[in-house]
């Protein structure tokens, strides 16, 4: 599920190669503990305004400390840290929101609509400045909303200490150094944990049954919060369907039937702050074919599925890569043709320097036809992101395209090894 934003925005572009970019020494500025902060978004295809709702300090800070400045230039949205009246960052980093996706839609033509949404920082040990920034259609930085704060502010909520038991699925390696995910159960009732359990498991296999997760697993730790949902299975409205779940995911979101999503942000975020994360992934408890992954927000996958491991490698590959989907089918202009995407596996050729070309052999026509000799190849195919003009694919086929061949193109593995290497090096 894909966005090409249009907002229109009358704020100033930032030029962030001005700042300081060097890496900070993370005990200097940061505490152990993690800042949540909770924002609205408002707006409609056009516009968008912010909002801030709260802070909240959660226990433990589940981010990587070496890498405290994010230089890849992923996302559609920024955060940054810096001290006041100083441009050394403390710490960035990119990401998507449900809400910009939402902004694609015919929906947001004709109405405007609020979506809770919160980003987490490490929690600060001074005064510090928070900038949000949005990219607008030529992927340029523009400034939101810029907060201060004070360590010491008494309305700085504490984190509630919620009565689920924490199961530890995967890994006990150092969190500074671990990609650490925290799975999450939604449609689960209380009699169906033992289920819960035995899908965290399924989710461990089916992670190191594809490279190059197989090649890190002495790198992740999975944990799980064992919230129990009242009903069994999740909402599908499409069917007249409505389930009272601990995360509320729904199918048909945007109205289209298979994209399961939650728009509950604030229980999300407050179950999954229970132990230290990098990556959020619900699971949800339906024989459905479904899902969905928004880069650094969150993902979702049905277990109940044939498909259920392809979906949850998939869906991951967009909330903790980056990755676009490789797919394209005719009617969609959701990419401008004029810009690189950020997504590191699609191109327009634009910028491609800056993507695989290092990848492709010498011979290798670009554009690369798509022709059975050219099966194996790393090329430049014509046909993604929803379009089938004017964007380009590493491979002819790949598990961000279709589950056929079950497994990665060298460019989304290579994508995914060097997401890895920054959360743990
Ligand atoms: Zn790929």
């Amino acid at each position: 599920m894909k966005k090409s934003l249009t907002i229109i925005l009358s704020t100033i572009i930032v030029f962030l190669g001005l700042k300081v970019k060097a890496q900070v020494e993370y005990d200097n500025y940061f505490t152990d503990n993690q800042l949540r902060i909770d924002y609205y978004l408002f707006g409609n295809s056009d516009t968008v305004s912010y909002a801030l709702d709260k802070l909240v300090k959660e226990p433990k800070w589940g981010g990587p400390r070496a890498h405290l400045v994010d230089s890849t230039n992923y996302g559609m949205y920024f955060v940054e840290v810096t001290l006041p009246d100083s441009d050394v960052v403390l710490y960035s980093h990119g990401y998507c929101l449900l809400f910009g996706e939402w902004q694609t839609t015919d929906e947001a033509t004709k109405i405007s609509k609020g979506f809770h949404e919160s980003v987490v920082i490490p929690f600060p040990k001074e005064l510090v400045e928070v900038t949000f920034y949005a990219k607008n259609d030529h992927l340029e930085l523009n400034e939101q909303m810029k907060i201060f704060v004070d360590p010491n502010d008494y309305f700085i909520k504490p984190a509630p200490k919620l009565p689920y038991a924490v199961y530890n699925v995967y890994g006990d390696y150092p969190v500074e150094n671990a990609v650490d995910i925290v799975l999450l159960p939604d449609g689960y009732t209380e009699q169906e944990m033992g289920k819960f359990v035995k899908d965290c498991q399924f989710f461990v296999k089916s992670l190191f049954s594809y490279a190059p997760y197989n090649r890190y697993q002495d790198r992740f730790n999975i944990r799980a919060v064992l919230v129990p949902s009242q009903d069994s299975d999740i909402t599908m409205p499409g069917d007249g369907l409505y389930r009272n779940t601990a995360l509320s995911c729904s199918f048909w979101t945007f109205d289209s039937e298979r994209y399961c999503m939650t728009y509950d942000n604030e229980t999300m975020k407050t179950l999954a702050g229970q132990v230290p994360y990098d990556q959020i992934y619900i699971l949800a408890n339906t024989k459905k074919y479904g899902g969905g992954g928004i880069f650094n927000s969150y993902c979702v996958s049905t277990t109940g599925n044939s498909y259920s491991s392809d979906v949850i490698i998939h869906e991951f590959g967009h909330g903790f890569a980056g990755l676009a989907d490789e797919y394209a089918y005719d009617g969609t202009d959701n990419y401008s043709l004029e810009v690189e995407p950020w997504e590191p596996n699609i191109t327009t050729l634009v910028g491609f320097d800056a993507k695989w070309k290092d990848m492709l052999g010498k011979k290798t026509p670009v554009p690369t036809p798509v022709e059975k000799k050219y099966e194996n190849t790393v090329g430049v195919y014509e046909g993604a992101g929803y379009q089938l003009n004017g964007i380009y694919r590493p491979m002819i086929d790949c598990l961000m395209n279709t589950f056929n061949g079950d497994k990665f193109c060298p460019v989304c593995e290579r994508a995914i090894e060097r997401m890895i290497l920054h959360y743990t090096e």
